[in-house]
């Protein structure tokens, strides 16, 4: 067998075992899987694995990185092979022109001033290639970690309603990016929170869950998941 094909195998191999993982979750929060997205995420790996995630059923994919994400979307745009791109990094506002066209979806909303980029690019000519408003999450830091990016819980309002009277978005949802933690459970309160604050607002998409903590997130609710290294494998970069 090529490198190639093995490391396809491999990917689809994860990948069953992603959804089963999945359903499972689902099946003891008594919800139906087809309301969990799954969004795979291609960060530090090569094109090819692309392929070989389409292949193997994977319809979703997200970076978190301009640089990476704009030449694996413009490639893939090229091959003429159909992506749902998510972009879930941090997007600072003087990048924002190279991304839109690839939208999609962003998961990672998190201030009025991007809110204003977007709708000035949108407005210039420059949107997603679909012709559809670029589908978002308003990023919020539940946690309240120094480190972290996203708006303070308190903060959704005013955010929330700059998206809603913009043309270039449509809301789906809020979005969180849970503190690492030994032991997944420990992150459950961060997940139970985020869906009352969407519930308080009126939203119903939550983004969230990562490799280590999807299950939890999704018996917490979570609508769409991020998972990258337990389809793909360790980060190589
Ligand atoms: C990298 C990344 C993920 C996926 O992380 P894994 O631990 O590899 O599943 C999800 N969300 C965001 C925002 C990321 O940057």
């Amino acid at each position: 067998m090529t490198a190639t094909a093995a490391r396809t195998e491999a990917i689809a191999t994860n990948l069953e075992a992603v959804r089963t993982a999945i359903a499972e979750a689902c099946e003891r929060a008594g919800r139906d899987p087809a309301g969990v997205t799954l969004v795979g995420v291609t960060k530090t790996h090569p094109f090819e694995v692309i392929e070989a995630a389409l292949g193997a059923g994977l319809t979703d994919l997200g970076e978190n990185r301009v640089q990476e994400f704009v030449p694996k979307a413009t490639a893939a745009a090229e091959a003429n092979i159909e992506v749902n791109w998510h972009f879930i990094g941090h997007l600072q506002r003087n990048k924002a022109r190279q991304v839109l066209p690839h939208l999609g979806t962003l998961h990672s909303l998190d201030s009025e001033a991007l809110i204003a980029e977007v709708e000035k690019r949108w407005t210039s000519g420059i949107r997603p290639t679909s012709g559809d408003p670029v589908r978002c999450y308003l990023e919020v830091n539940v946690a309240g970690e120094a480190q972290k990016h996203g708006v303070p819980p308190e903060a959704i309002g005013p955010l929330l309603e700059a998206a809603r009277r913009s043309e270039a978005f449509e809301v789906d949802g809020l979005m969180t990016v849970a503190p690492r933690v030994d032991d997944p459970e420990q992150v459950r309160p961060v997940f139970r929170q985020l869906r009352e604050l969407a519930e308080r607002h009126g939203l119903e998409g939550l983004s969230m869950g990562m490799t280590d903590d999807y299950p939890v997130a999704i018996e917490e609710g979570a609508t769409i998941v991020r998972v990258g290294r337990a389809i793909f494998g360790d980060r190589l970069s």
